[in-house]
């Protein structure tokens, strides 16, 4: 193996349009979760790097604001397109870092791309409203102007999805963005900055500054910081909530999740348990949306397991890059070891183990772990409670349909849940009664397309705005409404009155 084989690659930050090496002196190891090693060394900004980039995005929002719509509109088209003929290469970024196969990380870039898409219509997202002859002679209309400098910090476990969740809105609606990507895999994003450059984006509007608590602490605590959007783990999405909007700031933060799938005693039991192994085991288990906890109600529940358990032993687990493998490993050592840990728990604590995912030996140092079912687990048990964030999937056997409603109303987090039933009424009846941001009917993963938004309730998202769509244009936007009239100026006079609509 040559010396360059084995070095870790630095990943700079991507300042006023280039590549720019921090001078922190500190930086995080990124690995190649599929073999173990380490083949990147991440720069971390010191607070004082993070000032110098915001003093210098707060030069470059002046002007990007005044830049017509129609350009804003042609840079996400150029965009769209480069992303979509360049998509086979961050795919293979996505797989080296993250871990996920191909195809899912295909999955996340078309995903991604639907929201540069809807960003495309941004003249028309912008249009406000006029009122002629509010009053006599008056005139009213509103105007939506960007925020200026925003930042975006975001999660390991889709380093294209959810910036481009953010990016794609507020640059097109006129601020300039500062991402903070994951430490553990933040090479995506730079990619991503090299396509908006070629795109025709100018320089320094778009910013990305690597990092841990310490850049964010100083992008929470920055003045001339207008707003954040968060994505990733619940203490922490809490956390930048109430240090951000101390900070004057406007924050969305999403944070984890537990979905919940209702599977009636009247559904396919073939189609759900295909749903159930589709969404939990996707990506390693390692989406906000994964199903991890199913509710069987009634009698469906002996089937339906036997139905999941007999589908697992044909899931392909192995490195990404390998076409015929349908489950990449874990992000890091430590968190398959963590993962791991919640299926002895759960065996101590009473559940059944139908399938035990340590028990599947992998060639190497990857981070891998099988996929493992827990049956008859219980709302008391570790593996119930905590978020795992990994390829387990827990069976909660409910009598009816009332006390399934009752856990997933019961639960900390409100992010997404699925009901699966040939039951229209039933269906409905739960939409209207689940207290979760995004439901599925018959559909396990209902992330919602890009011309609606994003987003969960409870613990699950603090703030008032979901991400991207309508409500990320509301995000990322101010309303000014303005008063206007031209009289005669013979016809003015003093009136101490309150101005009123005649
Ligand atoms: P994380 O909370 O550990 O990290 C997210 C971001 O916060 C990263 O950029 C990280 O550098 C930063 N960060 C971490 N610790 C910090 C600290 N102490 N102070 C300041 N910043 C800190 O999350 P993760 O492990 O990268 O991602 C997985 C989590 O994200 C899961 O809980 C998952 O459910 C959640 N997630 C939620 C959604 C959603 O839309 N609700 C989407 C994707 C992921």
């Amino acid at each position: 193996m040559t010396d360059t084989m084995t070095k870790p690659a630095p990943i700079n930050h991507w300042l006023g349009g280039k590549l720019t090496p921090g001078t922190s002196g500190r930086s995080a190891k990124v690995f190649n979760p599929a073999t173990g090693e380490v083949q990147g060394l991440v720069d971390l900004a010191s607070r004082a790097e993070v000032d110098a980039a915001v003093a210098a995005a707060v030069q470059t929002a002046r002007s990007w604001r005044t830049v017509p719509l129609s350009r804003r509109a042609e840079i996400m088209f150029r965009f769209r397109a480069l992303l979509d003929t360049r998509r086979d290469e961050l795919a293979r970024i996505l797989t080296r870092e993250h871990g996920k196969v191909h195809a899912d990380a295909l999955g996340e870039i078309a995903r991604g791309i639907e929201n540069v898409e809807f960003a495309c219509g941004v003249p028309n997202l912008l249009k406000g409203g006029y009122s002629e002859g509010a009053s006599t002679g008056v005139d009213v209309y509103s105007i939506q102007q960007p925020l200026g400098v925003v930042a975006g910090i975001t999660p390991f476990n889709f380093p294209a999805m959810v910036p481009l969740w953010m990016i794609a809105n507020a640059l097109a609606c006129g601020n300039v963005f500062i991402l903070k990507p994951s430490e553990k895999d933040p090479s995506a994003s730079l990619f991503i900055a090299d396509l908006l450059q070629q795109a025709g984006l100018p320089d320094g509007v778009f910013t990305v500054i690597h990092g841990d608590k310490e850049a964010v602490d100083a992008l929470l605590e920055h003045p001339d910081v207008a707003a954040v959007s968060f994505v990733g783990s619940t203490p922490i999405a809490r956390y930048i909530y109430q240090k951000g909007t101390e900070h004057g700031k406007r924050v969305q933060a999403l944070g984890g999740a537990k979905n919940h799938m209702l599977v009636l005693p009247d559904a396919d039991v073939n189609m759900a348990a295909d749903a159930a192994v589709s969404a939990a085991y996707g990506s390693a288990g390692e989406r906000c949306m994964a199903i991890s906890v199913v509710l069987a109600v009634g009698d469906v529940a002996d089937g339906l397991v036997d139905a999941i358990a007999s589908r697992l032993p044909a899931l392909k687990v192995g490195p990404g890059s390998d076409a015929a493998n349908e489950m990449g490993p874990l992000i890091s050592r430590e968190h398959r070891d963590r993962v791991a840990g919640y299926i002895g728990s759960a065996a101590d604590q009473g559940a059944t183990v139908v399938v035990d995912g340590r028990a599947q030996a992998f060639d190497g140092n990857g981070f891998f772990l099988g996929v493992s079912l827990l049956d008859h687990v219980t709302p008391e048990m570790d593996a119930y409670r905590d978020e795992i964030f990994g390829p387990v999937l827990c069976v909660v056997r409910v009598p009816t349909y009332e006390a399934g409603l009752k856990l997933i109303n019961d639960n900390e987090f409100g992010n997404g849940t699925a009901i699966f039933t040939r039951d229209g009424g039933a269906a409905r009846q739960f939409q209207f009664d689940c207290q979760v941001g995004m439901v599925g009917i018959n559909v396990p993963i209902p992330v919602p397309v890009a011309y609606y938004s994003f987003g969960g309730w409870k613990a699950s998202l603090f703030g008032d705005t979901h991400m991207y769509g309508p409500d990320g244009v509301k995000f990322y936007t101010r309303t000014k409404v303005v008063t206007s009239r031209w009289p005669d100026p013979a016809t003015s006079r003093v009136d101490l009155g309150f101005p009123q609509n005649r």
